[in-house]
């Protein structure tokens, strides 16, 4: 159960930015949806600059009284014959009342409180402003946008859309306007006219106007769309963005750590393969020591097996060294020890293995040799000894025992045969090399 809380937290978390934006747009949906209202009175009680208006200016007889009341004006009216087309009410002025008036495009609905007290129906001017028509001084010229209708109880106030807005076809015919610009336009509306109908009877009549309305939305609902679009698109970028760095960041820091480790890795090994070294060798000569040996010996044991190739042993033992500590002193025995080490490698293979086996006794490991050419090379050696000044007090000398290697043999044995020919050579008065030879009984032993 933790478990799945603790999924659904880590969801949450990562995606609280998201969570956030939703919550947002819905709230903002909602309030536009509920508020964000933008609502124009036009109460014509107290409204100074109202006209009454007749078909007297277009040449009629009609007549018309205007009265205001608390909370509307009244006109009383007598539609006379005369003009073709009879008609009496009033006009709003807006702005300027002529080329500055107000912005209505961006309203919803247009409420209109009109009571008519006789038949017929009424009439809505809102007149717009277009500087690509309009004369000036001519008021005739500003664009007719009309709704005509029949004010019933039920439907007081009369409430239109934009949409249900006509431009007169006559006013279009008569001013010669563009098709391109014969649509409803409510951006620049500077006179509103309220007006008896087109069928209204000759007669007395009155009209209660109140006001109108105009509703709408603070914010087009496009616009708010656009904003929530926007806000999540830059949301999104930022987030990609951070991402991007993060994982940049997360990048460096991996390769930092990569490169750390394979730096100790290295040095490990570095470490690891002195140690190796120096755990085969013999610290004061720097030779190979008992265990460095063993893994040459098995190499050149397997040489021989597979490919028959000799391996010979030259076992060599430094004579009356004993004297040589006693005399002059185990430091000078130490020099002893290091420049035979030194003179030996100078004078064996790189393919020979020299070995200190112990205190000064040395064995060199001869592949690919057979006896008498490492009875040769002991020779060489001990003659090297003899006449070389290992340290300048003494002349020091060595003796030698060789032994080649039997396939199968015993590398004790081996031994065994190298050291008793050592054992030999000191025998017979030291500094001298002895073969060892091999019986096939020795092997049995
Ligand atoms: P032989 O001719 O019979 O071999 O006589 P030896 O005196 O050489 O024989 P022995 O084996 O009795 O003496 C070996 C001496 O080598 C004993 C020891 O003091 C000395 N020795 C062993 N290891 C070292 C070393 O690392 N340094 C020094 N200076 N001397 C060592
Ligand atoms: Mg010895
Ligand atoms: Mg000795």
């Amino acid at each position: 159960m933790s478990w799945l809380m603790e999924k659904i937290y880590a969801l949450f978390r990562m995606n609280i930015l998201i969570f956030v934006l939703l919550a947002a747009t819905v709230i903002a949906l909602t309030a536009y949806q509920k508020g964000l209202n933008d609502i124009q009175f036009l109460n014509l009680s107290d409204y100074p600059y109202i006209i009454a208006q007749t078909d007297s200016t277009d040449g009629g007889n009609s007549a018309i009284k205007l009265m205001r009341t608390d909370s509307s004006v009244v006109v009383d009216y007598e539609l006379r014959e005369g003009y073709p087309y009879p008609y009496a009410g009033i006009k709003i002025l807006l702005g300027d009342g002529k080329t500055k008036g107000w912005d209505l495009s961006h309203y919803d609905s247009v409420f209109v409180w009109v009571k008519p007290r006789g038949e017929g129906t009424v009439r809505l001017y809102l007149r717009t402003y277009d500087a690509s028509f309009y004369r000036e001084g001519d008021e005739a010229s500003l664009k007719f946008n009309e709704v005509e209708f029949f004010p019933l109880e039920e439907t007081y106030p009369a409430v239109f859309v934009p949409q249900e807005f006509r431009v007169a076809g006559w006013w279009v015919a008569q001013n010669e306007i563009n098709v391109h610009k014969a649509r409803v336009d409510l951006s620049n509306v500077p006179l509103i006219e309220i007006q008896t109908g087109t069928n209204a009877p000759l007669g007395y009549g009155t009209m209660e106007i109140k006001g109108l309305c105009f509703k709408g939305k603070k914010i087009a609902k496009l616009d708010l769309v656009t904003i929530i679009v926007a806000i999540w698109f830059v949301t999104f970028l930022i987030i990609l963005i951070i991402r991007f760095f993060d994982y940049s960041r997360e990048r460096a820091a991996n390769k930092k750590k990569r490169e750390e480790l394979e730096k100790n890795l290295r040095a490990l090994e570095i470490e690891k393969s002195e140690y190796e070294k120096s755990s085969k060798e013999d610290p004061l000569t720097g030779c190979l020591n008992r265990a460095g040996f063993s893994s040459v010996l098995m190499r050149e044991h397997e040489n021989l097996v597979k490919n028959g190739s000799p391996v010979s042993f030259v076992i060599l033992d430094i004579d009356h060294f004993k004297d040589v500590n006693d005399t002059w002193g185990h430091n000078v025995g130490d020099e002893v020890l290091v420049n035979l080490t030194k003179l030996i490698q100078g004078k064996i293979r790189n393919t020979d293995a020299l070995v200190r086996w112990g205190g000064e006794e040395f064995v060199i490991l001869c592949g690919d040799t057979p006896i008498q050419n490492a009875q040769f090379l002991a020779e060489k050696l001990r003659h090297a000894i003899e006449t070389t000044q290992l340290i300048k007090q003494q002349v020091v000398t060595c003796s030698f025992g060789i032994a080649e290697m039997v396939a199968g043999e015993d590398p004790k044995r081996l031994f065994d045969r190298a050291d008793k020919a050592l054992y030999a050579s000191k025998q017979g008065g030291r500094n001298r090399v002895t073969s060892a030879t091999f019986k096939k009984s020795e092997s049995k032993n």
